[in-house]
């Protein structure tokens, strides 16, 4: 195949980090036209710094998942010392959090009141436990069904073996806790639920070899996939594309004059009590979204704005 030349005209639609990071790529590459079209007037996408009270925050990403060295982004904000020293070093980047959030826990409960850690972690280490099972069924072939199924079965069928000898209302407790864990996860897959997710595809990603290119959007692909690709997509692949949607990934900031929670607090996990079956989803979610939300990260104070 005849490689483009450097004088060719590119378009790149939408300058978020993916548009941002292939013209970065082209022009490296001595590609000189090179031209980024936005339809909002600022860059930056779904990455996005704000104003909140006196502080400055993060609305949009404000994670590097994975920073260590094959990590594009992570490399980007060494490069550019954004970083605080802890997280450079490269201890720091041999730790394997397996997508999970090593986060020290507070727990609320939805009657008020906090609930002892100790009591609740069994049900994290049985949550991990079970997500890391599912996540391995790839490996076994292309199994049927949904993460959402699979892993409610499991590890309902898990706790009550494993806690059968506790109190009814510590079991409850640490199913409350599955469920808000279980809506985190579908936060972390960009997901509305888990029932959503095929297992097949659960915990996997690869790069495939070729030329990068970039996707226009599911939509453009959904009602242009017979002349968009060649050879065509696969029809159970085809399927997948024509039932997916778009949903919403938000963020709160609350602001508190003190903090209420223990000075070592990182993450603060709600328990709507009631909600012991492992449902990721709220029945009537205009009104009741907020019971959708799995809890809270504490930010220190930044600089002011
Ligand atoms: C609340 C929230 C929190 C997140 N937290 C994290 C996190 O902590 N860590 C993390 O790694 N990721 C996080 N993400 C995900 C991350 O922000 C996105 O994956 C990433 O920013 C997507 O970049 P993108 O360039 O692919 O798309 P986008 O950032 O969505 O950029 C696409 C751009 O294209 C423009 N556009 C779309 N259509 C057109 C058109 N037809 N013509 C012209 N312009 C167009 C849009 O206006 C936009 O500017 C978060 C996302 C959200 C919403």
């Amino acid at each position: 195949m005849a490689l483009p030349s450097l004088d060719a005209k590119i378009v790149i639609v939408g300058c978020g980090i993916s548009g941002i990071g292939a013209a970065l790529k082209l022009t490296k590459h001595g590609f000189r036209n090179v031209r980024i079209v936005e339809a909002t007037g600022r860059s930056g996408g779904r990455i996005r710094t704000g104003k909140f009270g006196s502080s400055i925050v993060e609305m949009g990403a404000a994670w590097v998942h994975g920073p260590s060295q094959e990590n594009a982004v992570f490399r980007l904000a060494c490069q550019y010392n954004l970083l605080d020293p802890e997280s450079m070093t490269e201890e720091n980047q041999a730790i394997d959090v397996g997508g999970n959030l090593p986060l020290v826990p507070s727990f609320l409960r939805s009657s008020g009141g906090a609930v002892s850690a100790e009591s609740l972690a069994p049900a994290l280490e049985l949550f991990y436990q079970v997500i890391e099972q599912t996540q391995g069924l790839t490996q076994a072939g292309e199994p049927a069904g949904s993460v959402g199924e699979y892993f409610k079965a499991e590890f309902t069928r898990l706790a009550e073996e494993e806690w059968r000898g506790e109190e009814e209302g510590t079991r409850k407790l640490r199913m409350a806790l599955a469920t808000s864990v279980m809506k985190a996860q579908c936060c972390l897959t960009g997901t509305h639920s888990m029932d959503t997710v095929w297992l097949g595809m659960f915990g996997v990603y690869r790069t495939l070899p070729g030329l990068d290119c970039t996707f226009p959007s599911v939509d453009y692909f959904k009602k242009h996939h017979d002349t968009f690709l060649r050879p065509p997509l696969p029809l159970h692949k085809l399927h997948t594309v024509q039932r997916m949607g778009f949903g919403t990934v938000n963020k709160i900031y609350l602001e508190f004059q003190e903090p209420f929670w223990d000075p070592e607090t990182e993450a603060i996990y709600l328990l709507w009590e009631e909600e012991v079956q492992l449902a990721d989803t709220v029945p009537n979610i205009h009104k009741d979204w907020v019971r959708k939300l799995f809890g809270f990260t504490v930010m220190e104070p930044t600089e002011s704005a």
